[in-house]
């Protein structure tokens, strides 16, 4: 058993590890345990973006409208299955009250803070780390084939602009001859040149291995069940592979973060985003750079030797079963831009919970009820992609340093 720790983390995907990471490099004894194999929850299969100009919060003005058609399309790529659950009732009421301009345009502000934060500090990584994590800067490239699609991603890009986030329009022929891989009819594009991706899994690996050259311990297959208090804060924390102690707790677990933090008693708006991502073949012609298929809200990542296709957005609760009627549909919407065959090869078929809180910003920050505790989730689509400057953030809370970005729209207490 190790001894106490300066701070334990409790979950290892890509938050918890960038938080070890940022932390045991400023020479913090540091403590990861997880429940599973670190990188193998929602971290595991995501399409691997690190783009900044994709960072908007899952509510956005117009959505109203638009939600109520989803209710009743189980292939919408926004799903909200109708059930009776106040768990549910409670999470849609604040990410309804969140669908207006002003909330978004402050969600924006934070978001493309953490998310241009991370891409410099993963370019760093890349830079520096002995355990390469396939991370490449070929751009994103956002593809319509309506009107209405072409003009979303045209807003988009502005709304980015004004953050430094600079995009180039192309028309029909010029989005064409750029990304031969758009065999069906197209719009126009709008194309992001600073973007970047990666192998989620590789991200995991490498903030694993960095923190663990800093002292990082890494336990795998240790669950929390419950916590020990203190008279001021949490003392430890009880898990299926002993207890640990700590001065600090992080609890970065995810979809999981509600189950975890109800044992503290805790009420932490997180609903899981289901997403699926299939592993496929290269197509013919394969895409050079990852895609939005902007009217399927479909991702597509090339990767050595296959193309990972990601997409789907069905609010559950804890719920991890697979609709295979969803995954069909990703393939079917690819297939409406790209040469995919009928008898496509599945080489794999993921699902993950992302984990989405109301408003769409992720929850960093201390708890006022456990002063030595820091909850770092609900960080929704965009979690690989803010993973290193939500670290920096935790790592910061925890060290009395001032931030870089500034936490207030990330406070816990504020729901
Ligand atoms: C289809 C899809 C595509 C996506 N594409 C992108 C993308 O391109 N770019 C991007 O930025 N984001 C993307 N995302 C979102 C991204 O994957 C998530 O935001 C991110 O993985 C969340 O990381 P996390 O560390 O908070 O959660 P997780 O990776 O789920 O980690 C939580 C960890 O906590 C552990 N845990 C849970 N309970 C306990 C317990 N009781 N005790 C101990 N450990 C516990 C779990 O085992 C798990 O390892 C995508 C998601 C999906 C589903």
């Amino acid at each position: 058993m190790p001894a106490k720790a300066d701070v334990l983390i409790v979950g290892g995907g890509v938050i918890g590890l960038a938080s070890a990471y940022e932390l045991s490099r400023a020479g913090a004894r540091v403590v990861v345990i997880d429940k599973s194999d670190p990188g193998y929850g929602c971290s595991y299969g995501n399409a691997g973006w690190i783009t900044p100009c994709f960072a908007m919060p899952l509510p956005m003005p117009g959505m109203l409208i638009k939600s109520i058609g989803w209710l009743t399309d189980p292939e919408s790529p926004l799903y909200i299955k109708p059930e009776f659950s106040v768990t549910l009732f409670r999470w849609l009421l604040r990410f309804l009250l969140s669908m207006n301009r002003k909330r978004m345009l402050t969600s924006v502000d934070a978001l493309t803070a953490i998310s241009k934060q991370s891409l410099e500090l993963y370019k760093e990584l890349a830079r520096t780390t002995d355990k390469p994590f396939s991370f490449e800067q070929k751009g994103l490239f956002m593809v319509a084939q309506s009107e209405d699609g072409f003009g979303y991603a045209k807003a988009e890009m502005d709304l980015v602009a004004a953050h430094g986030i600079p995009g180039r329009i192309m028309g029909e022929e010029e989005a064409r001859a750029f990304e031969p891989s758009l065999t069906k009819r197209v719009r126009g594009g709008v194309f992001f040149n600073e973007e970047a991706h990666a192998e989620p899994l590789q991200v995991t690996q490498t903030l694993a291995h960095e923190a663990q050259k800093f002292g990082a311990r890494i336990i795998p297959k240790a669950e929390v069940i419950d916590f020990q208090l203190a008279p001021r804060g949490i003392a430890s924390a009880r898990t299926t592979r002993g207890v640990f102690t700590a001065d600090q707790f992080v609890l970065a677990t995810g979809s999981w973060s509600p189950r975890v933090a109800q044992t503290l008693g805790l009420r932490v708006p997180v609903l899981g985003g289901k997403g699926y991502a299939i592993i496929t073949d290269p197509l013919s012609p394969n895409p050079l750079r990852p895609m939005m298929l902007i009217e399927k809200k479909v991702a597509v990542t090339p990767r050595s030797g296959t193309l990972r296709l990601a997409g789907t957005l069905e609010l559950v609760n804890q719920d991890e079963t697979f609709t295979t009627r969803r995954v069909e549909a990703i393939v079917r919407g690819a297939r409406e831009f790209m040469n995919v065959p009928e008898a496509v090869s599945y080489h794999e078929i993921w699902r993950g919970l992302r984990p989405c809180t109301p408003d769409g910003v992720p929850i960093i920050g201390r708890v006022a009820r456990y002063p030595n505790l820091i909850l770092a989730t609900g960080h929704q689509m965009l979690g690989l992609q803010s993973a290193p400057g939500s670290g920096k953030m935790v790592a910061d809370i925890a060290l009395g340093r001032k931030t870089d970005v500034d936490p207030e729209p990330f406070r816990a207490d504020r729901f």
